[in-house]
């Protein structure tokens, strides 16, 4: 059978979890499988017996449908299609409604049973292994890189009304031995420096010692160090177990390609190029790389990287502050954990936030970082405190985190639009502006924050109501004196007059330009139709 895995050619950080399973399975029943971000020509001229394609969040919507129509035409057979992941479970219907599809090839929820695509046998693609070989189909880099990724978890019993998971994963549960999932992954595919755990709760975990025991017998102890084998030796390796397939040889060839610029030696140099030059003449390019094995191999491990490098584990949806206790932050710190993810709903859990910080510099953790959730249930205010219990807590502690405002969506959202009842467009938009200055981090040291975000909640809510130009470019806005007179207009205003700006001033710039403002406003709104792109004149 040719399966055909597609991912929309949306920018994502982590790779398709689901589609590496998915190809794991495939390629263990004996299939060909390709794997293809968005689209392409060659793809589109091929026969596929069956395609999956991978959803991600709802505000990528369009893209999603865009590929999903895209996929609907070139199919040999539109029952063979399937769309499972995030998007697809959340919302079957709305993807029903915009492509025509039946809620039968909709994989909603874990993929665990493979008859919901017709396969007769007890295969649970959600615990199988990952298939990192499709990676090398495609050209893009994901972020989160070349790691190990896993779930030693799935659901979380909490159900907080904003957050996907308990319709995605309704129930909790420990899934299959983290020890074997690792292993099966070095034995495949050779070790990978970084673990990053999905678990949504992972202090739910009914026995924490012995996950954290497994972990350190698998290399993710405090302090533990790396030293990547390097694609020549893993590939090698996968070779002598008879391993075969022309992305392989590829990734060999391009490797060794640029591992020349390396080698000191020029009579080594000159074996090396030899070995690779005939390689380029050979069809059987495995069995030939075996047979030059005495050659290459000394030149490789005389001149490759063998730095120890740090390793680190990340427990990537952040631990619940309400559950950190001594207990299990002192197994928590056994574990190379960089960062520690703290999660920072809301204001209301100041006291759990600031307790879980401290017992987790108690056991000697420096690097933690946080999500704050906001344009929920919360105020601008209470946004800025909870950064402001950050910056405190640094310097209190010594140490250093690092926050993450995450803007609320509902889920049932395929926009980013959404406004929260005490929110206005314009407050949000002063954060996005804040925050792209900085890629969406608020760093760990009190002059950054009081430069972007102000010194005072006064100040702070005085640059939620700076027009956004002069939030970005900040520095040259105030060399220039733009936003001293800005400042001068907003100053003249009282609160209940900056409450209807910030309203106001919401409004598209589009709209804005063709209104008559009221009197209030009539001096101040020009700072708002201020367009600069950073480049000086
Ligand atoms: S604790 Fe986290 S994962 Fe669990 S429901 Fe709440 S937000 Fe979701």
């Amino acid at each position: 059978m040719k399966v055909l895995l597609v991912e929309p050619n949306y920018k994502n950080k982590y790779p398709p979890i689901g589609l590496m399973k998915i190809s794991t399975y495939h390629k263990m029943l004996g299939d060909e499988v390709h794997f293809v971000k968005g689209t392409s020509k060659d793809i589109d001229s091929q026969v596929w017996d069956r395609i999956y394609i991978t959803t991600l969040f709802t505000f990528y919507f369009d893209i999603t449908i865009k590929t999903i129509n895209h996929y609907l035409k070139i199919a040999n057979d539109i029952r063979s299609l399937y769309v499972g992941g995030i998007m697809a479970s959340l919302m079957p219907e709305r993807i029903i409604d915009a492509t025509g599809m039946d809620m039968e090839h909709i994989l909603v929820g874990l993929f665990t049973d493979t008859s919901k695509v017709g396969d007769n046998n007890s295969v649970n693609i959600d615990q199988l292994p990952l298939d990192y070989d499709i990676l090398d189909e495609i050209t893009y880099k994901y972020p989160a890189g070349d790691n190990y990724f896993s779930h030693t978890s799935r659901g979380c019993p909490n159900h907080c009304p904003f957050c996907a998971i308990p319709i995605l994963e309704p129930h909790f549960y420990v899934t299959n031995n983290i020890k074997k999932q690792i292993e099966t992954i070095n034995n495949k595919y050779g070790p990978k420096q970084n673990l990053l755990l999905l678990d949504n709760n992972v202090l739910n975990t009914p026995n924490l010692k012995e996950l954290v025991d497994d972990l350190c017998s698998l290399g993710f102890e405090r302090g533990a160090k790396f030293v990547d084998p390097g694609t020549y030796n893993i590939i090698m390796s996968r070779y002598h177990k008879g391993d075969r397939s022309p992305l392989l040889d590829n990734k060999l060839n391009t490797y060794l390609d640029s591992f020349k610029a390396r080698i000191k030696s020029s009579e080594m140099l000159e074996k090396f190029i030899k070995v690779l030059i005939k390689g380029e003449t050979i069809s059987d390019f495995a069995t030939y790389m075996l047979d030059q094995e005495h050659v290459i191999s000394p030149i490789i491990e005389k001149y490759r990287n063998k730095n120890p490098k740090a390793r680190y584990l990340d427990f990537n949806q952040g631990v619940d502050a309400r559950k950190i206790n001594d207990e299990n932050m002192f197994q928590l710190s056994r574990l190379s954990i960089r960062p520690l993810r703290i999660a920072f709903d809301s204001i209301n859990l100041s006291k759990q936030y600031i307790n879980a910080v401290k017992i987790a510099h108690k056991y000697g953790i420096r690097e933690i970082s946080n999500y704050i959730l906001f344009n929920y249930n919360d105020t601008p205010a209470s946004l800025y405190e909870r950064l402001l219990i950050n910056i405190e807590l640094n310097k209190e502690l010594g140490i250093q985190i690092f926050s993450f405002p995450m803007k609320y969506s509902p889920i049932n959202r395929i926009d980013r639009n959404y406004i929260g009842k005490f929110w206005t467009r314009k407050a949000l938009s002063a954060i996005s502006a804040i925050l792209q200055v900085s890629n969406g981090v608020v760093a760990a040291g009190s002059n950054f924050f009081l430069k972007a975000f102000g010194n005072t909640l006064s100040e702070y809510f005085e640059i939620l109501a700076m027009p956004r130009s002069l939030i970005m470019f900040r520095q040259y806005f105030e060399e220039n004196g733009t936003t001293n007179s800005w400042r001068e207009e907003y100053n003249r205003l009282d609160n209940v007059q900056r409450n209807r700006l910030m309203h106001f001033v919401s409004k598209p710039v589009s709209e804005l330009k063709k209104m008559k403002y009221p009197k209030e406003f009539e001096s101040i709104i020009p700072y708002y139709l201020i367009s600069y792109n950073g480049n000086r004149a």
